[in-house]
């Protein structure tokens, strides 16, 4: 009898538990650290996307800390980006955060990115953490062709065969990397 009373009182407990840990905000304390001396990690903008709009943005203070509170009820996955502040067009992905279990996550990130590759030597993609769909980003004059999709033509600037995403800009940014599965710059 007692164990019986026992799981019926534990039973909503647990559910309660769970509820929680899945809906409370959660707290991202984030520190960029320079990996070249250079003044990239100092008030520079921090941006949260989610389904790929900006649901959220922050500044680093001058020592590259930055702190963001994210809301797991309105989504379950959230993606970090750094914006260069060199070339703000453009956005480095940094982490996909999509445990919500604890409510306070410490996490630093290198700047420019310390790239991951696997036994061979290619470059890991930090969201799907494969390396099929990663391409080298060319800086230079924008080469474009023509590509057919769907039966419909259009312009690309992402050469399947060679693995390269041309940026259509000769300005070099802190980017190397897309991934077409996921369409991120790191
Ligand atoms: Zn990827």
């Amino acid at each position: 009898m007692r164990l019986l009373i026992y799981i019926l009182t534990s039973i909503p407990i647990t559910l309660l538990v769970a509820f929680t840990t899945l809906t409370n905000p959660i707290s991202i304390q984030g520190h960029l650290v320079s990996n070249d001396n250079s003044e990239r990690i100092s008030k520079v903008k921090i941006l949260v996307k989610t389904d790929n709009k900006i649901v959220k943005t922050t500044m680093t203070n001058s020592y590259g800390y930055f702190r963001l509170k994210l809301n797991p009820e309105k989504s379950n996955s959230f993606d970090l980006y750094y914006v260069d502040p060199d070339f703000t067009r453009d956005t480095l992905f940094l982490k996909s955060y999509t445990n919500f279990e604890i409510s306070i996550l410490t996490d630093s990130f290198s700047i420019p990115t310390q790239y991951i590759k696997d036994e061979v030597g290619n470059i890991k993609c930090p969201k799907c953490q494969r390396t099929d769909n990663v391409f080298h980003i060319v800086y230079g004059e924008g080469i474009i062709k023509r590509a057919i999709v769907n039966s419909d033509t259009m312009w690309t600037n992402i050469f399947e065969e060679e693995k390269i995403y041309y940026a259509s800009t000769c300005i070099k940014g802190l980017l190397n990397y897309y991934c077409t599965r996921d369409k991120i710059k790191f």
